[in-house]
């Protein structure tokens, strides 16, 4: 394995401007060519040294349809936010004040996350699975659709989970929609002003700008910008396994955890943080999801990559690690993608018809059930490879994740 692939792992956001993608095949340009492409592309015999096997790499675009922002435009050459920064992880871990401030926007957030569901383009992949066409999915969403929508075919989660909070001193995690409940009651007045964006539709529309005319302005993330809002009010509460059992500190002292009357973490307190389950900017992906990725593309003869513009280093790496092993790669994406040279420029004219790469830029939500239904028409029934030893190699990291 290469050298690149052993360094340590930080999610840090990438902001330049990608150029526009060449369509691969040339005739991809239109529906009906771009999903003859991507049938040739699953149905083609993977290189003779590789697993028959395919692994799909996903990211915001995905849920775009979903009601979820993407970090980028639709085109994916601009900011959808110009003003968002994302928090840094060792802002959170080193400032309450910061902790407030995330707090408080995830708190609004939340209500919008929780109620949104996985799109036609998830629920494809389950009937790609059913199909015996895809094998796994690694993704760089944090929303859970995927394990929602197909909970037979594994999901990794490379940067985590919204869906739960997880303690930075004893690693406890904690279901995120029962945080909530403790946040409304720390924060009384908060869940009045969230309960007021509730009733007026501020929250629910899937507009931005809309949403921005209403003060509001949701993240990829899950949190909210409110300008001008009073974050230092904000209060959260501690971790409750290391409340009462505080965890002993690195140098064999025991940490101080306390909590006011209330039940909110103390500024006196020395560890019972927690955290969104997301790996932050800035916060580095943990080895065993690292393994896990590297192993799903190992374990794999061809990549998809839907909805991302691979601007994540730890996205960016898998796509060429798999291109380094010689894997046929499809992309589906609004918008150019991070070092798309890189990943295709070895085979732009190439006399192919999707059996060694696929370049499309057409939205996930149409273009993937299309796919469904062509298939079903003319595929070749494959026996389904969803039995218990769909992982092997890599099922447990992959249970972990799941859990
Ligand atoms: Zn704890």
């Amino acid at each position: 394995m290469a050298a690149q692939m052993r360094k340590p792992l930080m999610r840090i956001p990438y902001t330049d401007i990608l150029a526009a993608p060449t369509i691969i095949p040339p005739s991809a340009t239109s529906a009906a060519g771009a999903l003859a492409a991507l049938q040739t592309f699953l149905e083609a015999p993977a290189p003779r040294h590789l697993p028959q096997r395919t692994v799909v790499l996903t990211g915001a675009g995905l849920s775009v349809a979903s009601g979820l922002a993407d970090y980028r435009g639709s085109k994916g050459t601009y900011r959808v936010n110009k003003s968002f920064r994302p928090i840094y992880y060792h802002e959170f871990v080193g400032n309450h004040e910061f902790r407030k401030r995330y707090w408080a926007r995830s708190f609004l957030g939340w209500p919008s996350l929780y109620g949104a569901s996985p799109n036609s383009g998830h629920y494809a992949i389950r009937d790609l699975g059913e199909l015996g066409l895809i094998h796994s999915v690694i993704t760089q969403n944090v929303d859970s659709f995927h394990p929602r929508a197909h909970p037979h075919i594994p999901s990794l989660e490379l940067h985590g989970y919204l869906r739960a909070t997880v303690c930075v001193n004893c690693r406890s995690e904690f279901p995120r929609d029962v945080f909530q409940e403790e946040l409304a009651r720390l924060n009384p007045r908060w869940a009045i002003l969230l309960e007021e964006a509730l009733a007026s539709g501020a929250l629910k529309t899937e507009d931005p700008l809309e949403r921005r005319f209403k003060g509001l302005r949701m993240n990829p993330d899950g949190d909210v910008d409110l300008p001008d809002a009073p974050y230092t009010t904000f209060r959260y509460p501690p971790c409750p396994s290391c409340l009462s059992d505080p965890p002993t500190g690195p140098d064999g002292h025991r940490h101080m955890v306390q909590a006011d009357d209330d039940g909110a973490w103390h500024p006196s307190s020395t560890a019972g943080i927690l955290k969104p389950a997301v790996v932050m900017f800035g916060e580095t992906i943990t080895g065993a999801v690292k393994t896990a990725a590297e192993q799903a593309i190992d374990g794999a003869g061809r990549l998809l990559i839907l909805g991302t513009s691979l601007a994540t280093y730890s996205a960016w790496r898998l796509a060429k690690h798999a291109k380094d092993r010689g894997m046929p790669m499809a992309l589906v994406n609004m918008g150019g993608v991070r070092g798309e040279d890189q990943l295709f420029g070895d085979t732009v004219g190439h006399d192919q018809h999707g059996e060694e790469a696929v370049r499309i830029e057409l939205p996930t939500d149409e273009l993937l059930p299309a796919l469904v239904t062509q298939l079903r028409k003319t595929a070749i029934p494959v026996i389904s490879q969803e039995s218990s030893d769909s992982t092997q190699g890599s099922s447990a990291p992959f249970k972990d994740m799941l859990s």
